[in-house]
């Protein structure tokens, strides 16, 4: 049998308005393009001094221990949840979606004793639900949330939720893969200790990449550790020593060259628009499909006052089939958008308007290729 591939690979042209990844900007796509050098080489290094500084200015920190963890926004869930936590540690992880379950899993598989908070697939963590858990399990070290539930297109309190643990002498984890770049994510205001994010969903570049950032005090927290990070590869005080700086930079492991060039060029775009700029113009993306959904009869799961601009959660009308609509979009209209998960699966669509989707234009394309999609159905 001849295994070899008798074309080179061409994808579809999709327009991507799903939970991630997300459309990615040509500059971006010819930045990835780019020669390949070493990691070492000085002009290496100058592009990651200065992809720190953007990193560190997306999340509003002036945190050191800034970096971007080689592979998408699990691997950077890994790398803060098993740095901060030694097995036996006490973790609460407040969970309203797929993602805070996800924590625990990484949490207790690292041996870490997880204290779950659970809260209705829609709605936001409360800050005073888990304060009042914080009085009732005394001794826990780390309070875990997601600011932006991508499973449900729900936005929390992230500075009252990081208040509340450091009100009970807990370090705070916070996932910020979705909220960066679509909303303020405030790393330093809000005192959040560890933070991770992910290159393709409001950064609109590839995925593989987690920007992530830790504070000094979760620094010294790692470095008094009893026992070893589980990971070799994610061992942040490690990775830091390529990723530090000044002249002191050793060999860690083979930085993804080509990918950080394109991070490079997503975030600067970023910088250029402005973070200020880039939240309105979601929130205007969103606004527009709001309109639009409403003319068509179609409502959102999610209250208004925490709907993520970035991710919408819309109810599914009755009668419709989930499965043909969304296969139809995607081979008749080239749209990619989301199926619900868990509970929601079959109830609800995810419309991502994230990073370069987030345009009135994109918006609507996908109004005029659902009414075409909803007509054939009832016809
Ligand atoms: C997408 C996402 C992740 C996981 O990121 P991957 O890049 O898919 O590994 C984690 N948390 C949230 C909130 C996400 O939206």
């Amino acid at each position: 049998m001849n295994r070899i591939a008798t074309d080179p690979f061409l994808p579809p042209e999709r327009l991507l308005l799903g939970p991630g990844p997300s459309p990615v900007a040509p500059e971006v796509l010819a930045a990835l393009a780019h020669h390949t050098i070493g990691h070492l080489d000085p002009a290496f290094i100058r592009l990651m001094d200065e992809l720190k500084g953007m990193m560190q200015a997306a999340f509003n920190t002036t945190n050191e221990a800034t970096l971007a963890v080689a592979g998408p926004g699990s691997v950077g869930m890994d790398a803060a949840v098993l740095n901060l936590a030694e097995p036996g540690d006490k973790i609460l992880i407040a969970r309203n979606g797929v993602f805070g379950m996800r924590m625990s899993e990484v949490a207790s598989r690292g041996g870490a004793v997880v204290v779950p908070v659970d809260f209705e697939w829609g709605k936001p963590v409360d800050p005073a639900v888990v304060d009042a858990a914080l009085e009732a399990n005394p001794g826990v070290k780390i309070v875990a949330f997601v600011h932006a539930e991508t499973s449900t297109g729900v936005l929390s309190d992230a500075g009252a939720i990081a208040a509340v643990a450091e009100k009970h002498g807990a370090l705070t984890i916070m996932d910020a893969v979705t909220s960066l770049g679509g909303v303020p994510v405030l790393v330093n205001e809000w005192g959040v200790d560890a933070v991770y994010s992910g290159t393709q969903k409001c950064l609109s570049c590839p995925p593989g990449l987690s920007p992530v950032s830790f504070s000094p005090r979760a620094i010294a927290h790692i470095k008094a550790r009893k026992t070893k990070v589980l990971s070799w590869f994610l061992d942040v005080t490690q990775v830091m020593s390529y990723w530090g700086g000044e002249g002191a930079r050793a060999y860690h492991h083979t930085a993804p060259i080509n990918s950080l060039y394109g991070l490079h060029e997503a975030l600067r775009r970023l910088m250029i628009e402005g973070l200020e700029y880039s939240f309105a113009r979601h929130r205007q993306a969103h606004l527009h499909l709001v309109d639009g959904l409403a003319k068509m009869g179609i409502d959102f799961l999610v209250d208004e006052k925490y709907r993520l601009p970035q991710l919408n959660a819309v109810l599914i009308p009755a009668g419709v089939n989930d499965a043909a609509v969304r296969s139809s979009l995607l081979n008749d209209h080239n749209i990619e958008i989301g199926a619900g998960l868990g509970p929601l699966a079959g109830k609800v669509w995810r419309i991502g308007l994230m990073g370069e989707g987030a345009r009135i234009q994109h918006v609507d394309r996908l109004l005029g290729s659902l009414k075409i999609v909803l007509a054939s159905q009832t016809a």
